[in-house]
């Protein structure tokens, strides 16, 4: 029975992050490696990052590279790892082969564990006969009391092996921090591969031997990995390590209650939500309250704030729903909070970054690679803050509703308000250009533009009547959208020029309309 850690207090521990670098850092893991690092951030203790790569042909470098970006951009720093090396290294499981052989010499050496010389056909006939006669399948045993001689004179013949831990029979129970006890009779579990070779040292087997070098106070991982936990508890006790306590966190479902896959790489890997403009500070509020919520049930949670307030208790049992749309909404409100100055910096950079722009060596312009149009940091930066309050993520910014980037084409429907006629239209756009026309370029602010057409409609009855009159069409002119912001704010984004040009172009199109807006 492990000690039950809920009633012992939690002083200095040590935790660790230990992603198989055979994918791109997914949703799961990463809200793994942020309750790891909340917790560890919570009771002053350390967060490690251990890189489990000891399966050759899935793990690449260019994974652990992308699950690195990620944890950092995600701000869960790490206090070792294979970056930083500390006391406990190296922190890479592929580099540490050596420490591996002495514990399977160990255990080989105390009869603990045996070589197995069945082959993949041995093993399949051996499941089946175990099917058959109704038995749960697992190994059957039968390379586990081989005569010495004859597993000396297989392994100079260079017989394939693999080396098996003797699992002990009985019950094994452990305290889930966040499940309560969980008993797994050990006899159904049968004898695991802990090496496929010297070289190979498996999963259950390696974890537990690097989580007892590296001094890792605390378990906190997937409940896709309750399965492995009494296995890896009975190499502990074989191996006379001392016990972790053990937190499973509950599972990350799709809206329709499936599970999150770790294939779905293409949607639910972080450096993708990176890329399609969601913030980190979203993020990591986001994955937080996957599976943890406050005892105030607020949402909004900055890192600090989550260090500070996290607890394992208010970790739930069941399944946490992952709401896309929950995602957008904290996204959303984060952007909308950011200082200004501060978004500003961000959207830049994040938009050089992804394509979306480029600077202008020598100027304070931007090219929009989209369309290679020109812009200026001072237009963009208003633009900015303009739209701020309209996206989701940072590229909607400069997707199709962007009134500033979108190529200018008019729904001609669009450009009537109410029951307005062509005639009208014209007038209204004849109107609002010669208006704009005549402010001079350097005075062509909000302000300004909005001072002058308050005694535009001060002085029309049609207009003061009905504002929409005149700002709708003048509106949908500038912006060629539904939705957009206000026609003043459109018009100092885009300055004197441009705006007149859009008007102009609407102008046009309204004069080629052979027939009325009815039959449009
Ligand atoms: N390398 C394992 C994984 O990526 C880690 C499991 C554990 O935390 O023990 O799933």
């Amino acid at each position: 029975m492990t000690p039950d850690p809920k009633n012992s207090k939690i002083e200095n521990p040590r935790v660790r992050f230990a992603p198989s670098p055979t994918g791109l850092l997914h949703v799961g893991s990463a809200r793994t490696a942020l309750f790891n690092f909340l917790f560890a951030r919570h009771y002053g203790g350390d967060f490690i990052l251990r890189i489990e790569d000891t399966d050759k042909e899935r793990s690449k470098k260019e994974y652990e590279e992308n699950i690195i970006e990620g944890l950092r951009w995600l701000h869960l720093n790490w206090d070792e790892g294979p970056d930083i090396l500390g006391k406990f290294g190296p922190y890479r499981q592929s580099e540490r082969k050596e420490i591996y052989k002495q514990y399977l010499k160990k255990l080989l050496a105390e009869n603990r564990a045996y070589y197995c010389f069945c082959t993949e056909d041995d093993l399949k006939a051996q499941r089946e006969e175990m099917i058959a006669s109704g038995t749960a399948p697992r190994y059957s045993g039968h390379c586990a009391d081989l005569p010495e001689e004859l597993v000396q004179q297989y392994l100079k013949e260079n017989r394939p092996y693999t080396i098996r831990f003797r699992m002990p029979s009985g019950i094994i129970s452990f305290k889930d921090l966040i499940r309560g006890t969980i008993k797994t009779d050990l006899s159904l579990i049968g004898d695991i591969i802990i090496a496929k070779s010297w070289d190979e040292p498996l999963y259950n087997f390696s974890v537990v031997v690097d989580d007892y070098l590296m001094g890792i106070t605390h378990i906190i991982r997937g409940e896709d990995h309750i399965s492995n936990t009494p296995k890896q508890i009975a190499l502990i006790e074989a191996l006379g390590f001392s016990l972790p306590a053990y937190a499973h966190l509950p599972l990350i479902l799709n809206e329709d209650r499936t599970k999150l896959s770790k294939r779905d790489n293409l949607t639910v890997s972080i450096s993708d939500y990176q890329k399609q403009g969601y913030l980190w500070e979203a993020i990591d509020n986001f994955l937080a309250l996957l599976g943890w919520h406050s005892s105030s049930n607020e949402e909004i949670f900055s890192l600090d704030r989550l260090i500070k307030e996290f607890s394992i208790e208010r970790i739930q049992k069941g399944g946490a729903v992952f709401l896309p749309n929950k995602l957008n909404w904290l996204n959303k409100t984060y952007i909308n909070k950011k200082d200004p100055s501060e978004l500003t910096k961000e959207v830049f950079n994040y938009a050089c970054a992804f394509g979306f722009l480029q600077k202008k060596e020598g100027s304070n312009n931007f090219v929009f690679l989209k369309n290679q149009k020109l812009y200026s940091e001072e237009q963009l930066i208003k633009y900015f803050q303009i739209e701020k309050s309209r996206v989701n993520t940072l590229a909607e910014f400069f997707d199709d509703n962007s009134f500033l980037f979108r190529d200018l084409r008019y729904d001609p429907a669009l450009l009537f308000w109410k029951q307005q006629s062509k005639e009208d239209v014209k007038i209204v756009l004849d109107e609002c250009y010669k208006i704009l026309y005549n402010i001079n370029e350097t005075q062509f602010s909000q302000e300004m533009i909005k001072a002058v057409f308050d005694v535009l409609i001060k002085n029309n009855t049609q207009y003061n009547q009905d504002k929409g009159w005149v700002l709708w069409p003048l509106r949908v002119a500038l912006s060629g959208l539904q939705y957009s912001p206000s026609p003043f704010e459109i018009l100092e984004v885009l300055g004197k020029e441009e705006s007149l040009r859009r008007i102009k172009l609407a102008r046009e199109v309204i004069s080629g309309l052979s027939e009325v807006k009815k039959s449009l």
